[in-house]
């Protein structure tokens, strides 16, 4: 147990040492469906490599690991909610984060509400 990511929840999902309903796959990022869903199409789309949140993130990754998440989400998001769809990131204790490795969420499906709450 030196790894201090091996109980990462989003980092077992990612090996499959935890099962998720899993509807995209790249060498560096997943997309699987939220546990909890706020919306009919709620995806989570979570990077191989542990962050803690965003700005860790981009910190450590190269810009093009960056950009290529969000072009993930975009794939997702215009397949599974083609009428459109938000993409959120939750950062700290504010933004209402309660996983910590980044992931950024794809809600679709119904017509969003704005602000969020
Ligand atoms: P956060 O609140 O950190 O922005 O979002 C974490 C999200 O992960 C929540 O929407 C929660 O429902 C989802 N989640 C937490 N644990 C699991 C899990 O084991 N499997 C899946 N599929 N989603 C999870
Ligand atoms: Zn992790």
């Amino acid at each position: 147990m030196s790894d201090p990511n091996s109980a990462c929840v989003f980092c077992k999902i990612f090996r499959r040492e935890i099962v998720a309903d899993e509807v995209l796959r790249t060498d560096d990022a997943l997309v699987f469906r939220d546990l909890n869903p706020k919306a009919p199409v709620h995806l989570l789309v979570v990077p191989r490599r542990h962050a803690d949140n965003l700005g860790d993130f981009v910190a450590m990754a190269e810009s093009r690991e960056v950009g290529d998440l969000f072009a993930l989400a975009s794939r997702a998001g215009r397949e599974f909610a083609p009428g459109g769809y938000r993409v959120v990131v939750n950062e700290g204790l504010d933004g209402g984060q309660t996983v910590h490795h980044l992931h950024l969420h794809v809600l679709g499906g119904r017509r969003m509400s704005w602000p969020p709450g």
